[in-house]
């Protein structure tokens, strides 16, 4: 197979047309067979449910290519497991985890000219998502739904070398306690995007959410979880009922338990505390981890002790056995890995 005549090193994180797309409708209580299509255009009722009320729901992974040329993709199942959940909190149909796998292989391959070489550091990033698309007016769950797989190229992350990141305590809230945090939905990014302007307009990289009862403890960022290191190299880990289970985040604490045999605590994070801590990351499949070098809280610098300079030596090793899990360089747990090719 040839693959496509791009600069892959030099790819951002944009959205590109690749040649098929996966579709399936849901109607009269059932989905249908589904299958692949050229069509990147979607024609919808003006009154769509989706359009209306935001009834919606997406995941996100990535396709690449291991060190001994197979296309893979990284525990799949958990990204069909959670999309049930998201759309089971959404009143919306689940589009069952067997199809969402079967879905996924079909449109990888379809698109395997898209996948990116190894070594390349570009992925080709893999957008499932499903929406209301029948008329609503009254507020009430849609009738129709519709679940679509698109695939687009996209860079290496660390482009240019890895810069610790700056993060300010925000003032918005990301999620309602007994609300829709824990669920992967546009809508919680909806009311993420002005704290996210605001932040890059006070020179900040992201938005450090607190938990909406109290204020008091740390939640995640708009679109990645935290992890922190001890200074004796103790992974610890926020826990709250409205951050959204990162499976990257859920990934590096069995690496670091099992693999690296380094101790693990789940548990509430006070923002009062972190500054104990010696390294800071943002977990998500786009970076893997992202070191962050430093919290503002109104004013108050929080610098860890790994800098701005580079990635923590511990933040380092998770990174480095986890990609190189993916990249089939060392040998993980059973599963994890899907070959589609
Ligand atoms: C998708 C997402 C993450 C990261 O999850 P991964 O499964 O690791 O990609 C973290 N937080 C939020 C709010 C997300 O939407």
């Amino acid at each position: 197979m040839e693959k496509k005549n791009i600069d892959w090193e030099n790819l951002g994180f944009g959205y590109i047309t690749t040649d098929k797309r996966y579709v399936s409708n849901y109607k009269n209580g059932a989905w249908d067979e589904g299958g692949l299509t050229e069509d990147a255009n979607i024609t919808l009722n003006e009154c769509a449910g989706i359009l209306q009320y935001c009834q919606e729901c997406f995941e996100g992974l990535k396709a690449y290519t291991t060190e001994e040329g197979h296309i893979v993709t990284f525990r799949p199942d958990l990204n069909a497991e959670r999309m049930e959940d998201s759309a089971r909190r959404l009143e919306m149909p689940v589009f069952p985890k067997e199809r969402f796998l079967d879905a996924l292989d079909q449109v990888i391959k379809a698109n395997a000219a898209w996948v990116p070489p190894y070594g390349s550091g570009a992925t080709l990033y893999i957008r499932p998502y499903m929406f209301a698309s029948s008329p609503v007016i009254g507020v009430k769950p849609a009738e129709e739904y519709q679940f679509r797989i698109f695939t687009t190229p996209v860079g290496p992350y660390f482009k240019g070398g890895v810069h610790p990141l700056t993060i300010c305590v925000s003032d918005f809230d990301r999620a309602a306690p007994h609300g829709t945090g824990h669920i992967k939905a546009g809508l919680n990014y909806a009311m993420s995007l002005h704290p996210y302007v605001v932040a890059h307009q006070n020179g900040f990289d992201e938005n450090m959410y607190l938990d909406p009862a109290t204020r008091t403890y740390v939640e995640e960022t708009g679109g990645a979880n935290f992890i922190f290191i001890t200074k004796d190299h103790k992974i610890v880990v926020p826990k709250s009922d409205s951050i959204l289970p990162s499976i990257t985040r859920r990934s590096i604490v069995t690496v670091a338990k099992d693999i690296l045999g380094l101790e693990v605590e789940e548990r509430k994070v006070a923002l009062a505390e972190i500054g104990d801590f010696a390294e800071c990351g943002l977990c998500g499949t786009a970076a893997v981890i992202s070191p962050v070098g430093k919290v503002v809280d109104h004013g108050k610098e929080i610098c860890f002790a790994s800098g701005m300079e580079k990635m923590g030596e511990i933040t380092q090793k998770l990174y480095d056995t986890l990609t190189g899990i993916q990249m089939g360089r060392i040998e993980g747990p059973e599963g994890w890995v899907r070959r589609i090719l």
